[in-house]
């Protein structure tokens, strides 16, 4: 294992931002993180747990030491009448192990093709998209605890799993690198084809009998038809979260603005669309520099060449900002800022 120093950054996160580590290091197994903090001046210093770099904004260069995770493999744990129980590293690819599961059948995870980063992030933000999040077939993870060195295992409930959220972006930041997660797929498909654009896409493809495959194409084509490629510009998927806001609030702004989007949610608030609020705002399509607002998607900031992490940010309080002026809703960035 060797340890670099003043590490370029740029190709390691989807934005593409020219951010350096001042320590830098990649482990493929639990023995080298051990190896790596056993040294005090790594023990001491700051750390960042890198998977993919796809929900991240470097705003500077990271003053401390940046631990890129290489843990791969996937196996079954076990089977039952109903269930798989799939165990993966938490270095493998997201896509490559949704694709794993498909050729495999192991049914659950297909909304959720395509979706960037790696497995041991999927947890952090609860991952989601086209009506599913990974905690309707998480089973449980393993994670190492910075402070003690111990391996520690939480179960569903234990990581407090909300809309982008978790335990490990709050009451547990920073203390824990996660290693594996194990996932309860099932052996009889429940095919949630709920989203309309979804089922229009089966449609366009011709599909007469759904499978987990063809869910899994329709969702890839929808994404690659709307989402900007960060292979071709910089971003880092919906930079904002969609907001709730009680069912009075949005009934209120429905007055003035009638076409506003929002869905009604179990509890009874409304969660709003926060691209359609940027968009109102008249964000869509805005650049400044390299910096701007995609033109297809309000909700996706993007750096269309050598911006810097603080200009994307700025950009994002500007937005933030006149969000709160105009409808009086403060929006939450989901992009971890570093
Ligand atoms: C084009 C595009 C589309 C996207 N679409 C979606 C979508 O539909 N739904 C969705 O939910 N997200 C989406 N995202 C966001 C992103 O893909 C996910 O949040 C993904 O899980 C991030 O994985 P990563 O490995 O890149 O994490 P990174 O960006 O490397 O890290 C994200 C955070 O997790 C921490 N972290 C990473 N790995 C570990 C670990 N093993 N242990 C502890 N902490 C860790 C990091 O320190 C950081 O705080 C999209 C992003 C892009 C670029």
């Amino acid at each position: 294992m060797k340890v670099l120093e003043n590490h370029s950054l740029k190709k390691l996160n989807t934005f593409g931002i020219d951010a350096a580590a001042k320590y830098f290091v990649e482990f493929a197994s639990i023995d080298n993180i051990k190896e790596i903090l056993s040294e005090r001046k790594f023990s001491t210093c700051n750390k960042l747990i890198l998977g993919g770099g796809s929900n991240l904004l470097f705003t500077k260069n990271f003053d401390g030491i940046v631990l890129k995770n290489e843990l791969k493999g996937i196996e079954l744990l076990k089977e039952d009448a109903d269930f798989y129980y799939v165990r993966t590293a938490a270095g493998e690819v997201w896509h490559e192990f949704v694709m794993h599961c498909i050729k495999n059948n192991y049914a659950g995870l297909e909304n959720l093709s395509l979706i960037p980063g790696n497995v041991g992030a999927s947890p952090m933000q609860n991952i989601g998209a086209y009506g599913a999040e990974i905690k309707d077939h998480f089973y449980e993870l393993e994670a190492f605890h910075i402070g003690d060195k111990t391996i520690r295992t939480f179960n569903n409930s234990q990581c407090k799993f909300g809309y982008r959220e978790s335990v490990f972006k709050r009451e547990l930041k920073d203390q824990f690198i996660i290693t594996s997660v194990t996932f309860k797929l099932l052996k009889n498909p429940k095919f949630n084809t709920s989203y309309g654009a979804i089922e229009k896409e089966l449609e366009a493809m011709n599909i007469k009998e759904v499978n987990i495959q063809a869910i899994s194409k329709a969702v890839c084509n929808i994404r690659r038809s709307k989402l900007p490629n960060p292979a071709e510009i910089g971003n880092a998927g919906s930079f904002f979260k969609n907001p709730e806001v009680v069912k009075g609030k949005y009934e209120f702004l429905k007055i003035n603005y009638p076409t506003i989007v929002g869905y009604e949610l179990e509890n009874g608030n409304v969660k709003l669309a926060a691209g359609w609020l940027i968009e109102q705002s008249g964000w869509k399509g805005k650049t400044f520099g390299d910096a701007g607002v995609h033109k297809l998607q309000a909700l996706v900031l993007v750096n269309y060449g050598n911006a810097k992490g603080n200009e994307i940010f700025d950009l994002s309080q500007k937005i933030l900002e006149s969000v709160k002026e105009k409808f009086g809703i403060e929006l939450e960035r989901e992009v971890n800022i570093i």
